[in-house]
């Protein structure tokens, strides 16, 4: 378990009233006046760089194997019912409630234990903002989405970090030790981005049974036919359930997505929720996506067998540990293979691949992560890749593989 301050040594978040962060040359931050007004935790924050997407955005002939999106475009009966949105767009939109309805028996809650947000993120923002004030302690299991230990750290709170254990497993004593006085949220994730395993029934419990409110990011949920958590929450109050409609769904770009609580943490999180978060358009759209028969289903199969086909090709590569995952990404551990998972990016971006290294997550080693894309964008990827590892044949696109 580690407690962590920030980088520069800044530990305004841990010591109320410690002078402000030192100088730097960093020109975002060196800003005297504002420092007599903004929030102290800011200096050592550092934004979501999202430098990524915009580069995909900027050059279309890339293929875009980076960032866990789902390579099927949205039906026509989507985009028609977003086109009679814009239609409408003059007027304040209204509160969703009849995707709330759908995804609330989708999910198979009732519909006051439903939160919309503008993407899962909203909610995770929201949640931390209703939850943390400076000096109060989060625990998250790493590696995870960085996106805890952010937000934590905007508000002022302290991360407590608690590793996997040797083989990747969750440390569920060395998380429940973990637990202070202070202590306001937990952070799990399930299938958990970048390891890509489901949490079980037994460890979810373990962890809830401390009390603590505690989040459960289920973003990849529908990529994979793993456990939903959200039935838990009739038992645990403290249980708040995050999805999305950005990744199996493939709706990124309208940015919806929804938490799942006890009603009486719902009606909190409203307070704290900006009105308005989601758009007419964003709501009609993942209405009609929820409303399709076979939408999910077919993305879900297609999403599961690309993933399975290349994890299975991956593995046969020398040094190459490939690990398993319920998501519609692999992350791919390249160590033993001598080469550092920079070169593999390289190359790959080299033929037009976007990949994506694992380095972000507190994770030691050389670590690669592929996005499931189409089946000519995979067939190229393990093409590319097995060319990158020495030793390796490449495999080709051969058809019979499939
Ligand atoms: C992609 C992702 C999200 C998604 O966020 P949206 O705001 O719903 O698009 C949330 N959590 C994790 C772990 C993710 O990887």
């Amino acid at each position: 378990m580690t407690r962590v301050t920030d980088p520069a040594g800044a530990t305004n978040a841990t010591t109320p009233g410690a002078p402000a962060a030192p100088e730097t040359d960093d020109p975002g931050h060196d800003g005297h006046w504002l420092r007599s007004f903004a929030r102290p935790e800011l200096w050592a924050a550092a934004g979501y760089d999202a430098s990524h997407h915009d580069f995909a955005w900027q050059h279309r002939e890339l293929a875009r194997l980076m960032s866990n999106e789902c390579p099927l475009p949205p039906d026509d009966v989507v985009i028609e019912a977003a086109l009679s949105a814009m239609r409408e767009a003059n007027f304040y939109p209204n509160s969703a409630w009849e995707l709330r309805d759908a995804l609330a028996d989708f999910a198979g809650v009732e519909k006051h234990s439903v939160i919309l947000g503008n993407g899962s993120t909203e909610i995770l923002d929201v949640v931390t903002r209703t939850f943390i004030t400076p000096g109060d302690e989060a625990v998250i299991p790493v590696p995870t989405y960085a996106f805890f230990e952010t937000q934590v750290r905007l508000n002022g709170g302290v991360a407590v970090l608690v590793p996997t254990t040797a083989d990747l497993g969750f440390d569920i004593p060395a998380i429940r030790a973990a637990v202070t006085p202070r202590t306001k949220l937990i952070f799990l994730c399930s299938p958990n981005n970048p390891i890509g395993r489901s949490w079980t029934e037994e460890e979810v419990v373990a962890v809830l049974e401390t009390g603590i409110p505690t989040v459960i990011d289920q973003a990849y949920l529908e990529c994979g036919y793993g456990r939903s958590f959200a039935p838990l929450i009739s038992r645990f109050p403290n249980l708040i359930v995050t999805r999305t409609m950005s990744k199996a769904y493939g709706l990124a770009a309208v940015r919806v997505g929804y938490g799942l609580a006890d009603p009486a943490v719902i009606d909190l999180l409203l307070r704290v929720r900006i009105p308005f978060s989601v758009s007419l358009v964003g709501a009609r759209a993942c209405l009609a996506a929820v409303r399709e028969p076979g939408y999910l289903d077919r993305r879900r199969r297609y999403i599961s067998d690309e993933r399975d086909r290349l994890f299975a090709v991956l593995s046969t590569l020398p040094g190459v540990v490939p690990w398993p995952s319920e998501t519609n990404f692999i992350t791919i551990d390249v160590t033993a293979t001598g080469r550092p998972s920079s070169d593999y990016v390289a190359e790959a971006k080299a033929e037009h691949l976007l990949l994506r290294r694992v380095a972000a997550h507190r994770l030691e080693g050389q670590y690669v992560r592929v996005t499931i894309g189409t089946i000519e964008e995979n067939d190229r990827f393990l093409e590319v890749f097995s060319r990158s590892v020495p030793g390796a044949e490449t495999p080709g696109a051969d058809p019979a593989a499939r």
